[in-house]
């Protein structure tokens, strides 16, 4: 086991099994001891949410409730204005003092680094785990690819041995489902079942979010 701290972000609108299990997935390949979902408050690169974040939030622990190695960091949640990943890093680097943090994102992510608010900072404050899905492919731009030539590893034990400013790939498994995928199935009125957990499925239909109940 690392002692390091390992954040996999997202908006998880709602979260679904795709996104736990690459989550999983990581998690055992990083093999840290602090492994935290992080849901974004109000994402910078989305007009809006499909359900408010609380919501999102509560979805996500319901998710996880069974999983006690898999931890929610409520931070962005409970913070005002847009969610920049730099100063939600930030804060937890002052936490984790040298201790290593490794930032996962999925590779869509990661192709779009360049538009980041800040996103040369980040590799002061984390290591980035970039999650290759099967289909996905590297398409960054120049100065990005640059970057993250420079300083890539190919072991995930070299991220233990400095606290941020390392890249590192890691496969996962790439299930075809989305959250967009679901928030149109039930607001079409389908059943998403199976595509996430049952307990999240029963949260989304008592409060009635993503168009469900409406008729
Ligand atoms: P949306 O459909 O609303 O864009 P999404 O399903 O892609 O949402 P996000 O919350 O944006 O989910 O994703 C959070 C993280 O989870 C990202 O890093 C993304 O690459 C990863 N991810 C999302 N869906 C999957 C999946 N099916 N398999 C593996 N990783 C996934």
């Amino acid at each position: 086991m690392i002692r390091a701290t390992a954040i996999f972000g997202g908006t998880f609108d709602p979260v679904h099994y795709g996104h736990l299990r690459a989550a999983a997935e990581v998690c055992e390949k990083l093999g840290v001891d602090d492994f935290r979902l992080l849901p974004a408050g109000q994402p910078p690169h989305r007009d809006h949410t499909g359900a408010e974040a609380y919501h999102r939030l509560a979805m996500l622990e319901l998710a996880l409730a069974p999983y006690p190695d898999l931890a929610v960091d409520e931070r962005e949640v409970r913070r005002e204005g847009p969610s920049y990943m730099v100063d939600t890093l930030a804060t937890i680097r002052e936490e984790a003092g040298q201790r290593p943090i490794l930032f996962c994102l999925g590779q869509d992510a990661a192709n779009q680094l360049s538009g980041w608010h800040r996103w040369r900072e980040l590799f002061d404050l984390a290591h980035l785990v970039v999650m290759k899905r099967p289909r996905s492919r590297p398409r960054y731009s120049g100065e990005v690819a640059e970057v993250l030539r420079d300083r890539r590893v190919r072991s995930v034990r070299k991220l233990s041995e400095a606290p941020a400013g390392r890249v590192c790939t890691v496969g996962v498994t790439q299930l075809a489902i989305s959250s967009t995928d679901i928030r149109n199935q039930l607001a079409e009125g389908r059943d998403p079942r199976f595509l996430l957990p049952s307990t999240v499925l029963a949260y989304i239909r008592k409060h009635g979010l993503y168009g469900c109940g409406e008729s």
